[in-house]
């Protein structure tokens, strides 16, 4: 029987489209984008056609998009960036990041003179943001605030927009780690009042190990990594000329289908949520409201009994991918620093599934089958 894959927080498929393009690409294009010879050339329009794609889907500017290799690539350089050469040394954020920002952060605060303090959270993952602003009003020191518009946990969504305006009002710095959401909610990078934010590839059907930052013109202009001049000197390392490509065509296509592969995913997490609270209503819905929620993500989690203990192996032999925890520590078995946040019992075992446009109503009603079987209703 065929696999159910809902792990799609975690990583999702290549498009068969973006397959095709980058196969031609890389049979077609040999050059170094850095040489000046018709290959190199050719190598750079492929680079510089990718990247006005991406500006032009944000309504950002093409000097505003550095590729990377991903989202902990691109986040790691803000914040170390803003702390290095900006004079940042009072950071915000909350304890449900991902850990690409949660880590770069434990470590800048470890650094003399810098302060990290982390926002309350309520039992989905969404920090406080009232107590952001009295954080904001009571000191002069320059701050970066770094929050998340999508937890991959919960799905937990930010007010990106109204976090943006505050931090603006009290003339913060405001980094948004936005992988789960790009390709998934729209952006007007010039109406939106963020400085930075991060997209990667693998989680909107583009490729692995290929992402980018936005910075808004001018907020930092040194790079991390020290090296050659690529990408106007912020990211040094011969670029990545297929993955650029094909995540510029990813996102193009998410961005153009974005409405049917919504109300798809859309339909397929309702009806699984409403069959999971019907056949076990002992489940704790981790997952904020639909209006609050990426409509990718359903996190619920078993109260403790010997059956929940290998939920995850079961429902994989069962033919059903999901994930226990974040992506990063799936597999793991380590414990979720974002469900010890939000407060949920050690004992209970989460499953975190995560959605696509492919995935179908009939799928969710196996996904049910399998969890009967696991427990073994009757
Ligand atoms: N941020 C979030 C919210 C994520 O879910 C992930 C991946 O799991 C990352 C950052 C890391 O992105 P990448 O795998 O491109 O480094």
């Amino acid at each position: 029987m065929k696999r159910i894959y809902l792990d799609h927080a975690a990583t999702t498929p290549l498009d068969p489209e973006v397959i095709a393009h980058m196969s031609a690409l890389m049979a077609e294009v040999t050059g170094n984008p850095s040489s000046i010879h018709a290959e190199g050339r050719r190598a750079r329009t492929v680079i510089e056609e990718a990247r006005a794609r991406v500006a032009r889907l944000l309504n950002a500017s093409i000097g505003e998009i550095f590729f990377t290799s991903g989202g902990t690539e691109s986040s790691n350089m803000v914040l170390k960036t803003a702390h290095r050469d900006r004079g940042i040394r009072r950071f915000i954020s909350s304890p449900t990041e991902h850990h690409c920002v949660l880590h770069t952060l434990q470590r800048l605060g470890r650094e003399p003179d810098t302060e990290v303090l982390w926002l309350q959270t309520d039992a989905h993952g969404s920090p406080d943001l009232s107590q952001l602003e009295t954080l904001l009003a009571h000191s002069p020191t320059p701050t970066l605030v770094s929050l998340m518009h999508a937890n991959n946990e919960t799905g937990a969504l930010l007010d990106l927009e109204r976090a943006g305006r505050i931090c603006r009002a009290h003339g913060a710095l405001f980094h948004s780690d936005t992988v789960q959401t790009m390709g998934y909610f729209p952006f007007d990078l010039e109406a939106l009042p963020i400085d930075m934010m991060t997209g990667s590839g693998h989680k909107f059907y583009g490729p692995k190990g290929c992402g980018f930052v936005y910075i808004r013109g001018g907020t930092l202009d040194q790079p991390l990594m020290d090296g050659g001049s690529q990408e106007r000197n912020m990211r040094a390392g011969t670029e990545n000329v297929y993955g650029i490509s094909g995540l510029a065509l990813a996102l193009s296509l998410a961005y153009e289908h974005l409405e049917s592969r919504q109300s798809q995913t859309r339909a397929v997490r309702a009806h699984l949520l409403q069959r999971l609270t019907e056949e076990f209503p002992e489940i704790t819905v981790h997952s904020p409201s639909p209006d609050h929620c990426h409509y990718k993500v359903l996190n619920v989690s078993f109260p403790p009994s010997p059956r929940s203990e290998f939920l995850v192996m079961n429902l994989d032999i069962s033919g059903i991918s999901v994930s226990g925890g974040s992506a990063c520590s799936s597999g793991t078995e380590k414990g979720s620093h974002v469900l010890e946040a939000i407060g949920m019992e050690a004992d209970r075992k989460a499953v975190r599934f995560s959605f696509s446009h492919k995935n179908t109503i009939a799928e969710a009603d196996r996904v049910i089958d399998a969890l009967i079987k696991a427990f073994k209703k009757d």
